[in-house]
């Protein structure tokens, strides 16, 4: 008998989503996610990928996985400390220590559960997390699961960090002490203040925890954030995601071995899910690979990342501040800002709105992330339905 409990439930609450606008209707694509998708048979250019350097859809990479997925089969089997890790596993965590000049690196399943394992596998209710109010999801519900009481820090902004920091240590209420951040924020495309973080992190004895999963592949020619400010020895713990620049899945934390060591006997993920697919982590080796022979995919990404940024802003687009790839243009009005992706959309551009509660109110954008695979063909075409619709709908004059 079905629970009239749940029914009733879901009945409210969905409906009061729907009432507020905040129930997401998901697209179906057709095609494979590059720089231009199918959707309901119409063809779209997309600027709504993670997928900055082209390599989910590049061939390198599905002959590597095709190749491991013949010799291994399509999944591991079993938790990895059963019977499930395969040599693939251990050759992709060795290159991932390696391509962020850290000691050893272990693999999971995804980016998100990176943050619910690490954090939780250190931190406890004694401890304390001074963490960035931007940070992404997975980190706050990581945050949430180790217990340990978590100081929100004023987005980049080092005086607070600082004094939070300094009354923490202070109050001698914390055995430990971990500072935690994006190394991209993924809505504004800003780039965490990683020198002074680290700096302040030393002089108050905290452990540093930076969640690169928008600078990995894209920064530092390729190793990230924590590399492109010089900090691969003085950051304890490097995260990244395997599903982004690296175009597949899963995700990883980079740091010293016994830290890893710990990870690999205390981190509930791990030791409770399944890893990922070989042929995933060949294809993530391939990438890795490719990243570190070549910087030809980084330098397209970033004359395309230019190319689009300096249209827009030409145009007359408010672009903010964004140091990376990710571009939103901010239109402000919550309702205007869906209209418009609206029109972008039956314009041929497929550009995802993002409004409150994502961001706060009033700051409402259309966000645009170019990669490798776009030509300026694509770019000058979305450009001119940019301006198009910008003035149609009265965002430009
Ligand atoms: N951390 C950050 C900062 C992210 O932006 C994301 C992806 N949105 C994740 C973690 C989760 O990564 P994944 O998709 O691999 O689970």
């Amino acid at each position: 008998m079905p629970s009239h409990v749940l029914e009733n439930f879901l009945k409210e609450n969905l409906a009061d989503l729907k009432n507020k606008g905040l129930y997401n209707e998901i697209d179906t694509l057709e095609s494979a996610n590059g720089p231009v998708i199918k959707i309901n048979g119409r063809e779209l250019i997309n600027l709504s990928s993670n997928n900055y350097l082209g390599l989910a859809t590049d061939d390198r990479m599905i002959d590597a996985c095709v190749d491991a997925t013949k010799k291994y089969g399509v999944g591991a089997g079993a938790v990895r400390t059963i019977n499930g890790t395969l040599a693939v596993h251990i050759e992709l965590e060795e290159k991932l220590a390696e391509f962020k000049h850290t000691e050893a690196a272990i693999a999971y399943q995804s980016g998100f559960n990176c943050n619910m394992a690490a954090i939780s596998a250190v931190m406890d209710k004694n401890d304390a997390i001074l963490s960035d109010e931007l940070n992404h999801a997975s980190i706050i519900d990581g945050c949430r699961l180790s217990k340990a009481k978590i100081i929100r820090v004023n987005h980049s902004d080092m005086d607070d960090l600082r004094a939070k920091a300094k009354e923490a240590k202070e109050s001698g209420l914390y055995n430990k002490i971990m500072v935690i951040t994006d190394g991209v924020f993924s809505m504004d495309g800003d780039v965490a203040k990683l020198p002074e973080i680290v700096e302040i992190a030393e002089e108050f004895d905290l452990m540093t925890y930076v969640d690169d999963a928008h600078g990995s592949g894209v920064l530092g020619k390729g190793a990230g954030t924590v590399k492109h400010f010089g900090l691969s020895d003085r950051v304890d713990f490097q995260i990244g995601t395997l599903s982004k620049a690296i175009g597949v899945v899963g995700g990883y934390v980079a740091g010293r071995k016994d830290l890893i060591d710990w990870l690999k006997v205390q981190s509930r993920p791990f030791l409770f899910s399944t890893s990922i697919t070989p042929g995933s982590a060949a294809a993530c080796i391939e990438a890795i690979d490719i990243l570190s022979n070549s910087m030809e995919l980084q330098d397209k990404l970033w004359d395309n990342v230019h190319n689009l940024k300096d249209g827009l802003k030409k145009i007359g687009f408010d672009i903010g501040n964004s140091e990376t790839p990710i571009t939103p243009v901010i239109i402000g009005d919550e309702k205007k800002t869906q209209e418009f992706s609206k029109r972008l959309n039956e314009e041929g551009v497929y550009a995802k709105s993002i409004v409150f509660p994502t961001v706060p109110r009033g700051t409402g954008r259309v966000r645009n992330m170019p990669s490798a695979a776009h030509t300026k063909e694509m770019l000058d075409q979305a450009l001119s339905v940019y301006e198009k619709v910008g003035k149609e709908l009265g965002i430009l004059n």
